[in-house]
């Protein structure tokens, strides 16, 4: 894959410029090697998203660090965790409770208090990991006990959708709850993310309220 910097950096302007600092952009970098990442960090991209551990790994020394804040936003596997603990400021990804107690486990070892979001299946889809949408409130409530966890929000990728009024429906759906879990003043948590909004999508998302957007094609391009 070649990558026209020109493009990425018209691309990153103006979808900077159509959120308008309603929401932060996080720029999803599965594939991109870190020279074009630490470019993307040029034109003001300042959080990327990383899906894979192993990937991470490989990339994380040429990650231009002082100026990029790392975000794990793939499904990750419980005997991962400790690779990443150190290297990442957010998990997006957190579905079950085994997930959490190791999470909480390692976030302990490292010295460290793990921001986390809870993935959210919107529409019960098998072929989706994250916490039904029915289970989120039992879920918050076993998550507050954990002492190294932080949690700042929900995370959702909805169902691949007809139409932006039918995507809205499930973004706001989502950002009621996320609304709801906020006033209800959680233990442990510093609740103020919610992380809805991809490449087709991103405007529907902020519109219905997310504070977050993670964009890969529409920065990128197609990824082979
Ligand atoms: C790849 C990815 C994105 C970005 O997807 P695009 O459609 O390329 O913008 C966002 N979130 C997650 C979890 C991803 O894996």
């Amino acid at each position: 894959m070649t990558y026209d910097k020109r493009m990425l950096k018209e691309n990153i302007e103006r979808i900077t410029a159509e959120i308008n600092g309603r929401a932060t952009l996080l720029a999803a970098t599965k594939t991109v090697p870190p020279k074009i990442i630490n470019f993307a960090a040029d034109c003001g991209i300042r959080v990327i998203g990383e899906n894979r551990v192993n990937e991470l790994l490989d990339k994380y020394d040429r990650i231009d660090r002082e100026r990029i804040d790392i975000h794990f936003i793939g499904h990750l596997q419980t005997n991962k965790v400790k690779y990443i603990i150190d290297k990442v400021s957010l998990i997006h990804s957190l579905d079950s409770i085994k997930l959490a107690e190791e999470i909480d486990r390692r976030a302990y070892r490292a010295d460290k208090l793990m921001d986390v979001l809870i993935e959210v299946n919107l529409a019960n889809e098998v072929t989706k990991s994250g916490i039904p949408f029915e289970e989120i409130d039992i879920f918050v409530d076993k998550i507050r006990h954990f002492d190294n966890i932080r949690l700042c929000g929900l995370m959702a990728i909805p169902p691949k959708c007809e139409n932006s009024q039918e995507n809205s429906l499930f973004f706001n759906k989502i950002s009621k709850k996320f609304i709801d879990i906020f006033h209800k003043k959680v233990d442990n948590s510093n609740i103020g993310i919610l992380s809805i909004g991809m490449s087709d999508d991103y405007m529907a998302a902020v519109e219905s309220g997310s504070t977050l957007v993670r964009i890969g094609s529409a920065i990128f391009g197609n990824r082979n």
